[in-house]
C-alpha cells in the first residue's frame, strides 16, 4: 500500500458538523440480521454471474423479511465492520438512522483508522474548511475499500487534493440556481415545476454535489420554518406551479414531523398536483427508510422519489430493503447518477448500476454530465463518452434500463438531453436510420419531405 500516512492528530476536528438540529427521536425500527443474506446477493448479481443453470424464481424475488417494513437487514459486511470499528454498537443502534448520524466519520483520524488514507486524501481532508465538508456515515463507510484510494465509491465521498484545482469554466452555481430564486429556498426555473431547497444537511458528502456552495455550512442555519413559510407562500402565489420538487441537502435527514408539516402545507395547495423527493439517504444512510416514515409518506400521494446512486458497489442488501420498502408505500423510484470520470464511466458499470437498479424496483432516471463546480475537473468525462454510455445501453439492453442522459446547461439554461445521432439522412422519400448494431434503415417518410 503506498502513500500510507498515519493520522494521529485532532487538528481537524474543528470543520466537523453537528447533528441536525431539532430532530426529534424516533424509535428505533426492530433490527435483526436475516438468515437469507444469500438471497439478496443472488437477485443482486449481475446476469453474467448468475449459473446458466439457475431456476426462476417462482413467485416473490424478494424473501419475506424483504417485504417485512418491520425489519432491517443487517449485511455479513456491516456486522464485521461494526464489530471491528464500533464494538459497543448493538443491531438497534446500527439500525437506528439517528445513530448513524450521531457517528458520521469527519476527520481524518477517524477515517484512518478505518481505511488506509493515502497522503493526498490526508492532506485534502486537513486544508478543508467550510461548506461540503468531509461526512460518511458508518454504513456507507463499510463499504470502502481500506486498502484502495482508487475505489469508485471512496472517490466520490473522500476528498484529495485535486479538489483544490480551478479550472476557469467553472463557478460556484454553475446552474445559476440564484438567479432563478424568487425568494431564498425555491428555485423557478421551469414554468410549471419550481425546486425548494429545505436543508443544507446531507448524511454523507459527495464530492461532487452541484450544491457544493451551501451544503454542510452549518454556521448559517438558513434554512429555518419562516424560510420554509416563505417558499410555501411563494407556490400558494403561483398557481402554475403543478410539480414541487424537495431537495437540499437532503430532505430525509429532516425528522418525520418536519418533513410531514412541509407534505402537509404542500398537500393543501389545490394546484400542486405532484411532490417529488430528490435524496441520496437509501444509499447512504438506508436505515431511516423505517416504517415511521413509509407510514408517513403514504399520507401525502401522489409522492415520486428521485434517488442518487453512483456506482453498483451501492446495491447492498439494505438498499434493497430500503427500495423496496418505498415501493411497497406506492412510491414510483427513479434513479438520478451523475457521470464521473474513472467512477461510473464504462458501459459495463453503468450496464450494472442500471440492470440492479431495475431488480430493486428503481427506474434509471437521468444520467447527468457532471457540473462543472469549483474543484470538479477530475470527475469530468468528455460528453462523448457519455453519449457511447448510453449508445452501449439503448438496443443492447431493456429500454426501462436506459436513463436520460442531459447536461444541466451552465447559465441556467435548463436540462438539455444528449442522445446519440440514429437519423442519418433522408433518400427521397425514405428518411434513413441507424439501429443499435449500425444498420443502416428505411422509414417511408414522404410528409417529411421538404
Ligand atoms: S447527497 Fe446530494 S445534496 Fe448531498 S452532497 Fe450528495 S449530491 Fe450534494
Amino acid at each position: 500500500m503506498k502513500d500510507t500516512l498515519r493520522v494521529d492528530s485532532q487538528s481537524d476536528l474543528p470543520n466537523e458538523e453537528s447533528e441536525p438540529p431539532s430532530e426529534e427521536k424516533e424509535p428505533p425500527g426492530k433490527c435483526s440480521t436475516v438468515p437469507r443474506l444469500a438471497e439478496y446477493d443472488r437477485i443482486l448479481r449481475s446476469p453474467s454471474e448468475v449459473p446458466a443453470n439457475s431456476s426462476p424464481p417462482q413467485r416473490n424475488v424478494f424473501p419475506r423479511s424483504i417485504e417485512s417494513r418491520h425489519r432491517m437487514v443487517v449485511s455479513d459486511r456491516s456486522k464485521s465492520f461494526r464489530d471491528r470499528f464500533f464494538p459497543g454498537a448493538s443491531d438497534a443502534d446500527w439500525c437506528d438512522w439517528h445513530w448513524q448520524l450521531r457517528n458520521r466519520i469527519q476527520n481524518a483520524s477517524v477515517l484512518a483508522r478505518m481505511v488506509r488514507l493515502s497522503e493526498d486524501e490526508v492532506n485534502a481532508i486537513q486544508r478543508h474548511s467550510g461548506n461540503l465538508p468531509l461526512a460518511i456515515t458508518p454504513y456507507y463507510a463499510s463499504l470502502l475499500d481500506p486498502d484502495d484510494p482508487l475505489q469508485p465509491i471512496r472517490r466520490a465521498v473522500v476528498p484529495v487534493c485535486a479538489e483544490y484545482n480551478r479550472c476557469e469554466a467553472e463557478a460556484d452555481d454553475p446552474l445559476d440556481e440564484d438567479r432563478d430564486s424568487p425568494v431564498p429556498g425555491i428555485v423557478h426555473r421551469y414554468p410549471d415545476r419550481v425546486l425548494f431547497l429545505v436543508t443544507d444537511y446531507c448524511s454523507t458528502y459527495c464530492r461532487y454535489c452541484t450544491r457544493s456552495r451551501m451544503v454542510g455550512d452549518r454556521s448559517t442555519r438558513r434554512f429555518d420554518v419562516r424560510q420554509w413559510e416563505r417558499g410555501i407562500e411563494y407556490i400558494e402565489n403561483t398557481p402554475a406551479i403543478r410539480d414541487v420538487l424537495l431537495s437540499g441537502g437532503d430532505p430525509l435527514t429532516l425528522s418525520n414531523d418536519r418533513l410531514e408539516w412541509l407534505l402537509s402545507r404542500l398537500r393543501r395547495i389545490p394546484h400542486v398536483e405532484f411532490i417529488r423527493i430528490g435524496t441520496k439517504a437509501p444509499v447512504v444512510l438506508p436505515q431511516r427508510i423505517n416504517h415511521g416514515l413509509t407510514r408517513m409518506l403514504k399520507r401525502y400521494h401522489p409522492l415520486w422519489m428521485s434517488i442518487h446512486f453512483t456506482h453498483p458497489d451501492e446495491l447492498t442488501p439494505e438498499v434493497a430493503q430500503a427500495c423496496a420498502n418505498l415501493a411497497d408505500a406506492g412510491i414510483p423510484l427513479g434513479s438520478q447518477t451523475v457521470l464521473l470520470s474513472g467512477i461510473n464511466d464504462r458501459v459495463e458499470t453503468m450496464k450494472r448500476l442500471v440492470h440492479g437498479l431495475l431488480k430493486i424496483r428503481v427506474k434509471p432516471y437521468y444520467l447527468y454530465q457532471c457540473d462543472p463546480i469549483p474543484g470538479s475537473s477530475h470527475f469530468r468525462t468528455s460528453v462523448e463518452k457519455g453519449i457511447g454510455i448510453i449508445q452501449g445501453l439503448r438496443g443492447h439492453t431493456t429500454g426501462y434500463a436506459v436513463p436520460n442522459y442531459v447536461i444541466d446547461a451552465p447559465g441556467g439554461g435548463g436540462k438539455i438531453p444528449l442522445l446519440p445521432e440514429y437519423v442519418v439522412g433522408r433518400d427521397g422519400d425514405d428518411l434513413l436510420l441507424r439501429n443499435y448494431q449500425g444498420g443502416i434503415y428505411r422509414y417511408p417518410d414522404p410528409a417529411g419531405k421538404s
